[in-house]
C-alpha cells in the first residue's frame, strides 16, 4: 500500500463509519493575524472544539496540508519536513475514548496492515493537584486490543522526559504513562499553562519503533518520547474531556470531543519499514528525478535532495493556494523556500533552471487526489519558474559584483553586500570564490555575522516604529507625513486594489517614502491619479480620530495593518473621515494630525517627486507637500 493509498483508505474507513470527509483548508488560513500558516489539522477546527456547531455535523474527517516554516534551517534530516499532510477525524460529542481507539488499532493493523508489535504508546499519568486521574480507561482499551493479537501489553510509568531516559523500557511493556508536558492537549499545552476556559485533556499517542540504535548523546535510555529517531511518533488521539475553570481548577466537559492527528508521511515510513519519510512514494519520484538531473546519487547527496524535495512541494503547495512569492508575511516565506532550493541545487552541480523538471513531477503525485492542483497546474509551475528566472538574473548581478571585489581579496563587509543588496547567499560567494582561488580575509566569518546582528537590529527597530507609525519624532511636520503615508495607501490600494501593501515607510522633515508590492513601473497617469486622491481628501479636510477594537473586529471591519506583527488584543484604528465616507481606517500608533486640511496649511500641495524600483516586486515612492 502506497503513500496515496493509505490516505484515501483512512478517509473511506472513517466515511463508512460516519463521517463526513471534508475539503482541506488552505495552508494560509484567512482572519487569522496569529499565524502565517496552517499548522496542523486541528487549527482549522478549533472553532468548533470550542463549541460552534460544524456546518457538516458532528463527525468529521479529513487530510489537512499543513506548513511548519519555523525549521526550515533544520530541514534535513529524516523526518522533519516543512510541508506535510494530517489525517484527520473528529468527534464533536459523539462517540469517544474507547471507539477511537478501537478504530485507530483497526485502521493502523487490518487496513494499513502495520507489525503491531513495533507500535507503542503512551497515556495520561495523571496529576493528584488538579484530581486529574491516571488514563487507566484508555490504557486498558489498548492492553485487550494488543492482548487480543497475542503481542505483549506491559504497562510503565515514566512521568517526564527525563525520567524516560533516566529508567528507559523493559521487556514486555508496550504503554508508557507520560505527565502533563507529554501527554496532556491544551490549545497552551499542560495543565498549569491551559488557558482558562478551554477545553482540554488526555491524550495517548502511537510510536513506531524503526528498530535504530539508540543515540546516547540524547540521554541514557531510549524510550518512546525520545528524539533520537528510533521511536516515530505516527499520530495522537487527543481525549478532549475538561475544561479549565479557574486556575488548579478543571471540569469534566458535558460533551466530550475526539480530535486525533496522524501523520501520513509517517505512518507511509513505518509502512515501509524505513525511517527515511523521502522513500515513500509521494516524495522518492522527486528524489528520483533530481537524481537524473544532477547525476548523483541520494546516498551521496542526501541532505541537498531532502532540502529541494521538500522545499518544492511546500512551494508547490502555496502556489496552488494563491500565495506568490514576495518579501513579506507568507510570500517571503515562499520566495525563501525556493530560493534556498535553488542554492541547493547548485551543491548537485544543477546550476540551470530546473523547477520546470521538478515541479510537475509533484504535481502529478498529487493530481489525482487533489482537484485544485490539476486545475492549478500550469499556473503554478509558471509562478515558480518566474522566481527561479528572477533570482537567477539577481545570482548573475552579485557575480559580476563578485568579481569585482574580489581584485583585492573579499572581505566580510563585501561577502555582506553581495548578500544584502544583490541576494547572493554567502555560502555560494564563499564557494564561488573557492572556485575562482579568490582569497578570503582571515577575520571575514566574524565581519560577515557582525554586519548581520547589526541588520537584524535595525528591522527590529524598523518594524517597532512601522507598527508605531514609522515614526522618527513627534513633530507637526512628522505627522502631517504620516497622516499623508495612510492617504497614500488609500489611494494606491484603490487604484491597484487591495493587494497592494505598504512594505516600509520612512519619514524625514522633508519627504516620506512609502514601499509597495507592485511588478512594474506606475505609469504617470496612475501617478497623477494618486496624487489627485490624497489631494483631494485633504481638501476635504477630513476628520482624524481613532477608537480600541479587539483586534479581530478590527481586522473584520477591513482596517489594514503591518502584517507579519504579532497584534495586541486590542488596537488602536485611526480613521481618517466619517459616515460613509472614510479615506483611510488603519492600525496605527502612531501620532496625527488632527484633520486632514492640516496637511494644506501654507497653500502646500501633495506630489509625488519618485517612484523607483526598491527591490524585487517592491517599488519605492517618495512624496513631498510643496
Ligand atoms: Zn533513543
Ligand atoms: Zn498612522
Amino acid at each position: 500500500m502506497n503513500t496515496q493509498q493509505i490516505r484515501n483508505e483512512y478517509l473511506k474507513f472513517f466515511e463508512t463509519r460516519g463521517h463526513k470527509v471534508v475539503k482541506r483548508a488552505p495552508l494560509i488560513l484567512t482572519g487569522d493575524p496569529t499565524t502565517l500558516f496552517t499548522g496542523s489539522g486541528m487549527q482549522p477546527m478549533i472553532p468548533y472544539l470550542l463549541g460552534q456547531p460544524h456546518p457538516d455535523g458532528q463527525l468529521i474527517a479529513d487530510s489537512q496540508t499543513c506548513l511548519r516554516a519555523q525549521d526550515i534551517d533544520d530541514i534535513g534530516d529524516n523526518r522533519h519536513t516543512t510541508f506535510f499532510e494530517m489525517l484527520g477525524n473528529w468527534s464533536m460529542g459523539d462517540y469517544f475514548k474507547e471507539q477511537q481507539i478501537e478504530w485507530m488499532f483497526e485502521f493502523l493493523s487490518e487496513v494499513v496492515e502495520l507489525d503491531m508489535s513495533k507500535v507503542y504508546v503512551t497515556c495520561y499519568i495523571g496529576d493528584d493537584r488538579y484530581d486529574i486521574p491516571k488514563d487507566i480507561e484508555a490504557a486498558a482499551v489498548w492492553k485487550r486490543l494488543y492482548e487480543a493479537k497475542g503481542l505483549s501489553s506491559g504497562e510503565a510509568e515514566i512521568g517526564s522526559e527525563e525520567d524516560g531516559y533516566k529508567r528507559g523500557i523493559r521487556e514486555g511493556e508496550r504503554i508508557f504513562y507520560y505527565d502533563g508536558s507529554k501527554n496532556w492537549w491544551s490549545r497552551n499545552g499542560s495543565p498549569e499553562t491551559t488557558p482558562v476556559g478551554d477545553p482540554c485533556g488526555p491524550d495517548s499517542e502511537m510510536f513506531y519503533d524503526f528498530g535504530t540504535p539508540h543515540d546516547p548523546s540524547y540521554g541514557e535510555h531510549c524510550h518512546p518520547n525520545c528524539d533520537c529517531g528510533r521511536f516515530m511518533e505516527i499520530g495522537n488521539n487527543v481525549f478532549m474531556a475538561y475544561k479549565k475553570v479557574a486556575e488548579g481548577t478543571f471540569e469534566p466537559l458535558e460533551k466530550p470531543n475526539i480530535d486525533h492527528g496522524s501523520g501520513l508521511e509517517r505512518i507511509a515510513a513505518a509502512k515501509l519499514g524505513d525511517p527515511d519519510v523521502f522513500k515513500i512514494s509521494l516524495m522518492w519520484p522527486i528524489v528520483e528525478k533530481l537524481q537524473a538531473l544532477s547525476g548523483k546519487s541520494y546516498e551521496s547527496h542526501t541532505t541537498s535532495m531532502r532540502v529541494i524535495a521538500d522545499h518544492l512541494r511546500a512551494a508547490t503547495f502555496l502556489a496552488v493556494d494563491g500565495c506568490k512569492p514576495a518579501n513579506k508575511e507568507q510570500g517571503y516565506v515562499m520566495r525563501r523556500l525556493l530560493r534556498r532550493a535553488i542554492r541547493f541545487a547548485f551543491e548537485l552541480g544543477v546550476e540551470q533552471n530546473f523547477f520546470e523538471e521538478i515541479v510537475p513531477v509533484i504535481a502529478d503525485l498529487y493530481a489525482d487526489d487533489f482537484p485544485e492542483v490539476k486545475e492549478n497546474r500550469d499556473e503554478v509551475i509558471a509562478v515558480l519558474v518566474k522566481e527561479e528566472k528572477v533570482f537567477r538574473q539577481t545570482l548573475r548581478k552579485g557575480l559580476k559584483q563578485l568579481e569585482k571585489f574580489a581584485e583585492s581579496g573579499l572581505t566580510g563587509t563585501e561577502l555582506f553586500t553581495l548578500y544584502d543588496t544583490y541576494g547572493f547567499p554567502v555560502e555560494l560567494s564563499t564557494e564561488e570564490a573557492f572556485k575562482q582561488d579568490i582569497k578570503l580575509s582571515d577575520n571575514w566569518r566574524e565581519e560577515f555575522d557582525a554586519n548581520m546582528e547589526e541588520q537584524r537590529n535595525r528591522s527590529r527597530t524598523a518594524t517597532k516604529g512601522e507598527f508605531k507609525g514609522g515614526l522618527g519624532g513627534d513633530s507637526l511636520q512628522h505627522k502631517k507625513y504620516h497622516t499623508a503615508t495612510h492617504l497614500l495607501q488609500s489611494a494606491m490600494r484603490q487604484i491597484f486594489g487591495e493587494e497592494l501593501r505598504q512594505h516600509g515607510s520612512n519619514i524625514t522633515e522633508e519627504r516620506l517614502r512609502f514601499d509597495f508590492n507592485l511588478d512594474r513601473k506606475m505609469t504617470p497617469e496612475e501617478i497623477a491619479r494618486a496624487e489627485e486622491l490624497v489631494n483631494g481628501w485633504i481638501a476635504e479636510d477630513l476628520p482624524v480620530s481613532y477608537k480600541m477594537y479587539p483586534t479581530q473586529e478590527a481586522l473584520d471591519m477591513g482596517a489594514i495593518g503591518p502584517f507579519g506583527e504579532r497584534y495586541d488584543a486590542e488596537v488602536k484604528v485611526y480613521q481618517m473621515g466619517e459616515g460613509d465616507n472614510i479615506a483611510s481606517l488603519e492600525i496605527c500608533g502612531g501620532p496625527h494630525v488632527d484633520h486632514t486640511g492640516q496637511l494644506a496649511e501654507g497653500g502646500k500641495r501633495f506630489k509625488i517627486s519618485k517612484e523607483e524600483s526598491s527591490s524585487a516586486g517592491i517599488r519605492r515612492i517618495k512624496a513631498v507637500l510643496i
